[in-house]
């Protein structure tokens, strides 16, 4: 089956007792046992829900996986993966990343004595480089977040296996629909399913995909002992909103490179950074990698932070949020916002300026949104 078949119909087989077409909501906490230990494979909702479980398959399938977990967040589908590992191993994480997986390094397992060090994005050798004798992961976002850098995938999983190191990707920016991680050599797949998966800013949630059956059961026993799991009707709305993912993914990126362009051409802006224009630094790789170049831009404007206000104040269809991957277009201050766990000087080394803006450019009309960034920009 192809991905838009897959996306419909993959782990959501009609109901078996009630002949359902769509997976019901089993909101419940527990389950029948006909005898101890006699039940029909499901015991207690934090352990396994059949609406959970559904959406575990539909994700698996939708990445080319064996194994899919959800979770309540993307941070605690992160936070599974890192809870892998022991005191005293080390991790070489890609240093453009989301604020939040900066934060949960830094602030929570720095003092489980976790060793973590930042690989710079733009080069392999940086990876490399950093590998110690007690290495055990890589941990790496591509498309990037806030830049948009594509990292080589098949590379970076070369240089992890050398090693015997397990590589990690981040696919929230890109979604199955334009990137496989595990296709490319990827080990560990993980998703804020908040973002595109979910696509209609209406859930919080996080998925784990792999190939391992060891690591599988080593991260299935944290989603069960550790207990983040989603709730019953979150992980219902996230599974409905994947039925769409393949149609959202093309309509967010004709928008994307139709404003991308317009963008690029703009006196008011000095950068752009879309890996589908043709001048960026990773458009060959992505063309290569990747099925599309999904729907994030960033831009620089020219000036600081009271241009950057008056654009957004100016905006009358982009919201201001944090947040991406919705079905609206939205826009937001990285420095201010979704990387304001970082010190300014961690914020300075990445790029992430006061006149940086990422703007996660919904399905809306594209003529509609291309004339709202005209006319803020003309106000700025
Ligand atoms: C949002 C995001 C996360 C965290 O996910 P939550 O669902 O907000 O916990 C992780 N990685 C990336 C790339 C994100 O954009």
């Amino acid at each position: 089956m192809r991905f838009e078949t897959k996306a419909i119909h993959a782990g959501q087989d009609p109901d078996a007792a009630t002949g359902a077409v769509i997976v019901p909501v089993y909101q419940t906490s527990t389950f029948l046992q006909e005898a101890i230990g006699r039940h029909k494979g499901y015991e207690y909702s934090r352990t396994a829900n059949p609406t959970r479980r559904a959406l575990e398959a539909a994700i698996a399938s939708l990445e080319e996986g064996r194994y899919g977990l959800a979770f309540s967040s993307g941070v605690a589908a992160t936070t599974a993966v890192f809870s892998a590992l022991q005191t005293g191993d080390h991790v070489i994480v890609g240093d453009d990343i989301y604020g939040g997986t900066f934060r949960l390094l830094e602030k929570v397992f720095k003092k489980w004595v976790l060793a973590v060090s930042y690989a710079d994005v733009d080069t392999l050798h940086s990876f490399n480089s950093l590998i110690r004798k007690k290495t055990r992961l890589i941990w790496s976002e591509t498309p990037t977040n806030p830049l948009l850098k594509i990292i080589d995938i098949k590379k970076l999983s070369s240089v992890a296996h050398r090693h015997k190191v397990k590589l990690a990707v981040d696919n929230t920016f890109a979604s199955p629909y334009f990137q496989k991680p595990l296709l490319l050599g990827a080990d560990i797949v993980v998703h804020s399913t908040t973002k595109y998966i979910a696509g209609h800013s209406d859930a919080i949630g996080g998925a784990v995909v792999t190939n391992d059956e060891e690591y599988y059961r080593e991260i299935k026993f944290y989603q069960n002992a550790a207990g983040a799991v989603p709730g019953i009707w979150d992980s219902w709305l996230v599974l409905r909103g994947i039925k769409t993912l393949a149609v959202r993914m093309r309509a967010h990126q004709e928008n994307a490179v139709c404003l991308a362009r317009y963008l690029s051409r703009h006196p008011k802006i000095s950068r752009v950074y879309y890996p589908g224009l043709r001048a960026s630094p990773g458009y060959a790789l992505a063309k290569k990698q990747m099925q599309g170049f999904g729907g994030m831009i960033s831009i620089e404007l020219k000036g600081g932070r009271r241009e950057v206000e008056k654009f957004f104040s100016s905006l009358k269809i982009f919201l201001l949020a944090e947040s991406l991957g919705g079905v609206e277009s939205l826009i937001c201050y990285p420095s201010q916002m979704t990387h304001a766990s970082m010190t300014y000087k961690e914020r300075l080394k990445r790029r992430i300026r006061d006149n940086l803006v990422r703007i996660s450019v919904g399905i809306e009309n594209k003529f509609d949104l291309k004339r709202d960034l005209q006319q803020a920009l003309l106000a700025v």
